[in-house]
């Protein structure tokens, strides 16, 4: 890969920022199993303050944050009614069948977005010999759908429909910020109807690792026993804490920008004889393009990567283009150029 390759296959491509990487070197540190890192308890106050929720714990991954949320709402046996082309049921290497041994009851969404209505016709009704329906999972933004935003309304439908129906509610809100930029909205308003939800500063925010899962105190003593139990308790996790304190200070505010840019791609990748997308779709930074026949979509892939860009395989014939904070301006028109000629 040369250096002005234009990655767009993913925002986990992002890079600590030379201001992140100071503060890591810098980081007062201390033993997490003690309470005793300053700067891993300094994040997760700022992220519960940040989110209105009463409590937050730095996980490794989204994937474990998820799990442990799933772990803490369900018995084993129990159904948890999730979007059928959310993260929480396809990317996770079937962990909440493999260790919460719970079974997904995948709902179909538009665009990723579950209709309430869907949500409670899934529900299983409360006999004894039927799996029984105690968690709610929605994805916001939703990742496969290309980055779709569900709005505040819709979360508060979701969530409501989950409590009216005993149901706890979880928000896989990887990239939660992403949603909030695009909606105008503070994070917290897409929160606060959830029972719990995680946020990843692993992606368009650049830090290096890590996840916080967030909810009410007793939620978040129990989810710190389980994240224990599946190997996710860390010591002087600060180094890593200091970098997701600058996420959420200084790339937040700059996600919009990343949204423009993935629409101003769009443009060109809606109007085109080997894509096909809708710009009107692309809410955030995700763009998911369907490959038309004639054209083969992992010889596309390579052939794109042949001219100096990259995107990613999103399973049939679509491909994922992900703009990011390293994607300049410079490289957005770059890019624009070898797709408008690209045939
Ligand atoms: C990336 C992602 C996760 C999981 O995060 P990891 O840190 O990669 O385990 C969960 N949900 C969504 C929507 C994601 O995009």
């Amino acid at each position: 890969m040369t250096t002005d390759t234009i990655d767009l296959r993913s925002d986990t491509v992002t890079r600590p920022t030379p201001s992140m990487r100071r503060a890591m070197a810098e980081a007062a540190v201390g033993d997490d199993v003690y309470g005793e890192d300053p700067t891993l308890n300094r994040l997760q106050e700022e992220a519960a303050a940040l989110l209105g929720k009463e409590a937050a714990l730095f996980c490794p991954s989204g994937t474990m944050a998820n799990l442990i949320a799933v772990l803490v709402h369900t018995r084993p046996g129990d159904e948890v009614v999730c979007e059928s082309d959310c993260h929480v049921y396809n990317y996770e290497a079937g962990a909440m069948a493999a260790v919460a041994g719970v079974l997904p009851r995948p709902v179909k969404g538009r665009l990723g977005v579950m209709d309430p209505g869907d949500v409670v016709a899934a529900i299983r009704a409360k006999i004894y010999y039927l799996a029984q329906t105690s968690l709610l999972c929605v994805e916001n933004t939703h990742n496969l759908a290309g980055g779709t935003v569900v709005d505040v309304i819709r979360c508060r439908e979701l969530a409501g429909a989950a409590r009216d129906h005993g149901l706890a509610s979880h928000l896989d809100g990887a990239r939660i910020f992403n949603a909030a930029a695009a909606l105008g909205v503070e994070a917290a308003e897409i929160a606060a109807p959830f029972d719990s939800l995680m946020f990843c500063i692993s992606k368009g925010l650049s830090a290096p690792a890590g996840s916080l899962l967030l909810g009410t105190g007793a939620f978040i003593e129990e989810a710190r026993r389980i994240r224990k139990r599946i190997g996710g308790g860390m010591r002087q996790a600060g180094i890593l804490a200091a970098a997701g304190l600058v996420a959420l200070r200084e790339i937040v505010p700059l996600l919009g920008e990343d949204h423009r840019r993935a629409k101003a791609l769009a443009e060109v990748l809606a109007d085109h004889p080997v894509f096909e997308c809708r710009v009107d779709d692309v809410h955030t930074n995700i763009i998911v393009v369907t490959v038309r026949g004639g054209y083969e979509p992992g010889e596309t892939i390579e052939r794109l990567a042949g001219k100096g860009l990259l995107c990613g395989p999103a399973g049939g014939r679509l491909l994922r283009f992900v703009t990011h904070r390293e994607i300049t301006d410079g490289d957005l028109e770059r890019a624009v150029e070898i797709l408008r000629d690209f045939r």
